[in-house]
This record gives C-alpha cells, sequence and structure tokens, in this order.
C-alpha cells in the first residue's frame, strides 16, 4: 500500500520537528510493509519569501491531489510588518479553509513518564489527565467582519464574532460522536452570560445533544473553565468550544501536561483528508538550535496514519515508540534543561522504538 502525503514544514522548527516525524514514519513503513509518498509543499513566511503569497495554489492543490497533510508550523518576527493577508498565519488559516478542515481536535494527555514535569501539584493529577478539545477553526472572531474607522475618540479597530447554527451543528456533532466513543462527558465552553453568539451556540449545542443520549452534556464559562483546567483536570473528557476559546484554552490544556512541545492535533472536515500538526507554533527562539522537541510532530504524524490512513496498528506503534522513548529517560531541552538530547538524536531514538 502506498499513500500520498502532502508535508509542508514552514517556518521556524517547523522544518527541524516534521523532519523527525517523516523519519518516524519511514521507521514504521519499512516494519509495517507500506510505503508513504512524501511531497513538499511551500506555506507561510518560506512560500511568500518564494512567492509573495502564503498559500501559493500549488500548495492547495497538492494537498487535494493526497490522503493526508503534515503541517510543521508557519510565523516569525521577520514577516510581523507584512499586511494581514501577506502574513504567514494566513496561509494557515486559509488551508484550513480551503480544505473545508473546521474540527480541531487536540488530545492533551499526561503521559506517566512526564507526571514530574506536570507544573501542578500531585495531588490534583493523581487520577491524570485526558482531555480532547474539540476546537472549531474556520468561524467565530478570527473570520467575522474586522477593521479600523476614524471614531469620535480618533482610530478605532473592531473585531466581531459571528457564528452560525450550521457552523455551531456540525463541531457538536464531532464532538458528541468523540465523547460518545470516550467517557461519554461533554462540557461545551462558551461565554453564554455575556455573548449572544455564545448564546447561540449554547442553544444549538443543547439541540445536537438530544441525539446523543449516551453523552453526559454540561456547560461552563470560559473563565470558569481557565480555572478548572488547573484546579481539577480530571473532571474532564471532550471538551467543545469556538475558534479563540479552544485556541486559548488548548494552550493552557498543553502547558499542564508538561510542554507544549508534546502535542499533537489534527484537523478535520467532512470527508477523510485532514491536516495534521503540532499545537505548538514556529518557535523562533530556539529555531535552527536542534533543541526542539519533536514528540508533537511526531505524534501527530501518529494521529494521521490512524485517521486519515485507517492505520490504526502503527499509530500505537508511533505512540508506544514514545512513550518508551520517555520511560528510557529520553528528554529535550523543553523537558529538562541540565540533561537533554537534540531534537534530531529524539527522532532518532523514537523511529530506532518503533516496532
Ligand atoms: P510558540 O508555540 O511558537 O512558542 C511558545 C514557546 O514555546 C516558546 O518559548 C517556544 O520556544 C516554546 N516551544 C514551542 N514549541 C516548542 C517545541 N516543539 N519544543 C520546545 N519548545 C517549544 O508560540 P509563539 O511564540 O506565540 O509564536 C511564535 C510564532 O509562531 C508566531 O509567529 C506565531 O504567529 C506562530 N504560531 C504559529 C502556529 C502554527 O503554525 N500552528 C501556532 C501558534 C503560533
Amino acid at each position: 500500500m502506498s499513500y500520498k502525503i502532502a508535508v509542508l514544514k514552514g517556518d521556524g522548527i517547523g522544518p527541524e520537528v516534521t523532519d523527525q516525524a517523516l523519519k518516524v514514519l519511514l521507521s514504521a513503513a519499512s516494519k509495517y510493509g507500506i510505503l508513504f509518498d512524501f511531497t513538499e509543499g511551500l506555506i507561510g513566511g518560506i512560500a511568500y519569501e518564494k512567492t509573495l503569497n502564503p498559500l501559493p495554489q500549488e500548495t492547495i492543490d497538492l494537498c487535494k491531489k493526497s490522503d493526508a497533510v503534515l503541517l510543521g508550523a508557519v510565523g516569525g518576527p521577520k514577516w510581523d510588518k507584512l499586511p494581514n493577508e501577506k502574513r504567514p498565519e494566513m496561509g494557515l488559516l486559509n488551508i484550513r479553509k480551503a480544505l473545508g478542515l473546521y474540527a480541531n481536535i487536540r488530545p492533551a494527555v499526561l503521559i506517566p513518564a512526564l507526571k514530574k514535569e506536570c507544573p501542578l501539584k500531585d495531588e490534583i493529577v493523581n487520577n491524570g489527565i485526558n482531555i480532547t478539545v474539540v476546537r472549531e477553526l474556520t468561524g467565530g472572531i478570527y473570520f467575522s467582519e474586522k477593521g479600523k474607522r476614524q471614531g469620535e475618540f480618533g482610530i478605532e479597530a473592531y473585531d466581531t464574532d459571528k457564528y452560525n447554527e450550521t457552523e455551531i451543528r456540525r463541531i457538536a456533532k464531532v464532538a458528541f460522536k468523540l465523547a460518545s466513543k470516550k467517557n461519554k462527558k461533554l462540557v461545551s465552553i462558551d461565554k453564554a452570560n455575556v455573548l449572544e453568539s455564545s448564546k447561540l451556540w449554547r442553544s444549538v449545542v443543547e439541540e445536537v445533544g438530544k441525539s446523543f443520549c449516551d453523552v453526559n452534556l454540561s456547560h461552563m464559562y470560559v473563565d470558569n473553565a481557565a480555572m478548572q483546567l488547573v484546579k481539577n483536570p480530571s473532571q474532564f473528557d471532550v471538551i467543545l468550544t469556538d475558534n479563540m476559546f479552544g485556541d486559548i484554552l488548548s494552550d493552557e490544556a498543553a502547558q499542564i501536561t508538561g510542554s507544549i512541545g508534546i502535542l499533537p492535533s489534527a484537523s478535520l472536515g467532512d470527508g477523510t483528508l485532514g491536516l495534521y500538526e503540532p499545537i505548538h507554533g514556529s518557535a523562533p527562539d530556539i529555531a535552527g538550535k536542534n533543541v526542539a522537541n519533536p514528540i508533537a510532530s511526531i505524534l501527530s504524524a501518529a494521529m494521521m496514519v490512524r485517521i486519515s490512513l485507517g492505520l490504526d496498528d502503527i499509530a500505537k506503534s508511533i505512540e508506544n515508540a514514545v512513550n518508551i522513548s520517555l520511560e528510557q529517560g529520553y528528554r529535550t531541552q523543553d523537558l529538562d534543561k541540565e540533561s537533554y538530547i537534540s531534537c534530531s538524536k529524539m527522532g532518532d531514538i523514537i523511529s530506532q522504538n518503533v516496532v
């Protein structure tokens, strides 16, 4: 069997960590007798440098012809002053939109070998952390009307937060289905005490919930959710939330599991094509130093083979290889400032542990 994978390494640490994921995939492919056909495409700042466009049409075409997309990260201070539509981050927002990927799945799991790295007290995490954050990805404040205008007190800037019931219904279904397969607890997070868009969100989620009687649905305001994540993270199973709240809460969920460098994500739509990427950014402060943690990228590759390619055995074997390497005591700099190995060495070790 051969699978076509579009590889968009992007900027900063994107290429370094993606290279390790490719190494691990090749190791798995040789052991399981399958082939990965990797084709690279441009996205982000590097795409702007080469084509003056953070998302060239060729990249969209490449992704559409592929079975799955593996992405590194985009962005960096070099491009911060560009007009919005040229910025690397637009490449990311637009590829999700172009591929119809509206559901971002971000698992935040406390790996037992990393319990010491968790910043929360032992008694808070004794029951473990295993949260799946389902974030709406193509609507809300990041995509609604925004602008600048002359106001009574000088220039004013505005962003609007808009959701329609179709957008809410489809993401709610994704979250209910996941919760139904997990521990059947879904917390929908909003700010319905203040925002109209959240009031609609809550009522549509309630309506969808009527078709998933096996799932226990509750609602929580986002400010309380931010607090509960550090106070009692074990209470969460699946979290459903909008684009901006999900952006913020999933980074918080990442940090309580040890490091932003270990958490993967999947962006999905209605078909099997998905885009898989670490939740972290391009980390310009450590880019090019071979010290980044490649585990988020490697676990994104595991999600990719499981969800888009249906190769559950290979996904498990990659996840096991990550766990074994951490149990063997290997750490990158973000996890242990005193005694650490490089990004590429971590990739080598995890590749060797794939069986
Ligand atoms: P960031 O995630 O890049 O970095 C935050 C901190 O975490 C930094 O100290 C960084 O060194 C550290 N970090 C991140 N990934 C790491 C890894 N794998 N190993 C070890 N340490 C790691 O977020 P930021 O600093 O807010 O943003 C930097 C750039 O990335 C910006 O241009 C931003 O727009 C972009 N960004 C891109 C994405 C994406 O491509 N999906 C997501 C977030 C931010």
